[in-house]
């Protein structure tokens, strides 16, 4: 029997991505606001990120922690010390990356022995995690650090394929058996698997995590809520089968510490917004792996210029040694003066996005990404890139209406195909300025009303934690 002295543990075991470090750790510190341990594996890169948020509070340094985990680089051909994907540039890397990661089984398995937590939290990109907590009875919930529409689509293409015979990778078809009727093209698709070619190493986990879902962990944990995708939360767990808890936007539970910060911490671009006016500035950002070369580098830049709108653009270049930046066209940073701030590799995205003079986001749609933008009510130019993020772009305009498409057209790993600066200037003033901006507009600042509830006591998001928490109570008190 559990007794009154003993907290539940959860581990915590994400992809080394931000984009799901992030709202692990966001998960992590809502778990531990709720008295419960938290503890996060994660390789010393990350370790070090972690530790500089925990360390400011006392009573997260008491309730986290996190343990280092080493990537057994040399063992795959990989230089040492790669800590994080972004830190690898080459496909080939990449996969080799992933590849090391399934080595973590030994590491993994002998923390799991030494701590005996009450669950797992494994990422979806380690299925094989999923698998030994299970083998020791530890129940496994997998975390997608992506929403319930891009579930029910990847699901849905993976147990019925594209129904129709379509010609090329560039015809469209109807996504069979979602809510909505949604059309995608092949070439969109981050695994598709009516090619015979798609037996490669991403396409096998990525096969592997579907199965897992749809029966071989304990459930899954959503970073998403419930107002936001109803049809496909309840799509997700009536008609699909997938045990699954709504626990967002994780993004929101950090908002009490930004809100904390000081001028002085505050950052150079969020004072540069102080002095515009409402909704008058555009952030174009494209998350923290994707990049681009020089020729598209020049077309944003063009397009956001031409757009006449003011901007703050988060410049991450394609990595080549020995490349100089000659993306800029002719005179752009004197000509862009105080209209325009260019920022290297980081931003803080959050805090820029809640700012007020923040009146549209041009967004790959990563996961993170997009819920933070809906959370803060700020319309959207999709412009995906890889992953499942040509799913998030159909919910963001077709499913929800709160942004207009650039018209990326294709599934490009890391570097983004060539989108021309027309259209970029054009879907630039469509989120925002006239009467279909101002319609997206208040569309999005409803849902993020919804958001803002959802996370509240007594708010979707809330009970749901709260069913989970008991439910894992239920679990240790049963087998224990
Ligand atoms: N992010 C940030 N500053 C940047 C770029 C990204 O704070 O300059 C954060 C962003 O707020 C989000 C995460 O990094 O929380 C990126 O996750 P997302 O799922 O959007 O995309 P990914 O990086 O995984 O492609």
């Amino acid at each position: 029997m559990e007794t009154k002295t003993h907290k539940l543990h959860v581990f915590f075991f994400p992809f080394m991505a931000q984009g799901h470090t992030i709202p692990t750790l966001d998960m992590a510190k809502l778990f531990a606001s709720r008295g419960l341990k938290a503890t996060i594996l994660t390789t010393s890169y990350f370790a070090h990120v972690f530790s500089q948020t925990i360390e400011k509070s006392r009573a997260l340094s008491t309730q986290i922690e996190v343990l280092t985990i080493n990537i057994p680089c040399a063992e795959v051909g990989l230089p040492e010390g790669i800590e994080s994907v972004h830190m690898v540039s080459s496909p080939e890397n990449q996969l080799k990356f992933f590849e090391a990661c399934g080595k973590l089984r030994p590491q993994l398995d002998l923390l799991l022995k030494r701590h005996r937590p009450d669950c797992l939290v494994a990422d979806t990109f380690f299925p094989w995690a999923t698998n030994l907590a299970s083998e020791s009875g530890i129940p496994t919930l997998i975390f997608h650090s992506t929403g319930y529409f891009s579930l029910c689509a990847s699901l849905c293409v993976f147990l019925y394929g594209p129904q129709k015979k379509v010609s090329s990778d560039s015809e469209p078809f109807i996504i069979p058996n979602l809510p909505d009727q949604i059309e995608l093209t092949r070439e969109k698709l981050p695994v598709d698997f009516s090619r015979e070619d798609m037996e490669t190493e991403f396409a096998r986990l990525y096969k592997t995590t579907r199965r897992m879902e749809m029966g071989g962990s304990y459930g899954v944990l959503v970073n998403s809520f419930y107002e936001l995708e109803s049809a496909y939360v309840d799509h997700y767990r009536k008609v699909l089968g997938v045990k699954s808890w709504q626990i967002g936007p994780l993004c929101l539970y950090s908002k009490r510490a930004r809100e904390a910060e000081t001028s002085l911490d505050k950052h150079e671009c969020l004072k540069w917004l102080d002095s515009k006016k409402p909704n008058s500035v555009i952030y174009v950002s494209f998350g923290s792996v994707a990049s681009f070369d020089d020729e598209q580098l020049m077309e944003i830049a063009t397009g956001l210029e031409a757009s006449g709108k003011q901007f703050i653009w988060v410049v991450k270049k394609e990595k080549k040694e020995g490349i100089k930046e000659e993306w800029f066209p002719e005179g752009y940073e004197e000509r862009i003066d105080g209209k325009g701030v260019i920022l290297r590799e980081w931003a803080p995205q959050v805090s820029i996005l809640e700012h007020e003079a923040v009146g549209g986001f041009v967004t790959h749609c990563g996961w993170n990404s997009t819920l933070e933008g809906v959370s803060a009510g700020v319309p959207m130019v999709t412009w995906p890139v890889a992953a499942e993020q040509f799913y998030n772009e159909k919910l963001v305009t077709q499913v929800l209406r709160i942004g207009v498409e650039v018209g990326a057209k294709k599934f490009v790993r890391l570097v983004g195909d060539n989108v021309k600066r027309e259209a970029i200037e054009k879907a630039v003033r469509r989120v925002m300025d006239g009467e279909e901006a101002e319609e997206m507009r208040d569309r999005v600042k409803g849902l993020a009303e919804m958001a803002r509830r959802a996370v509240e006591e007594g708010g979707s998001s809330c009970l749901d934690l709260n069913a989970l928490i008991e439910e894992l109570r239920l679990h240790r008190s049963n087998t224990s």
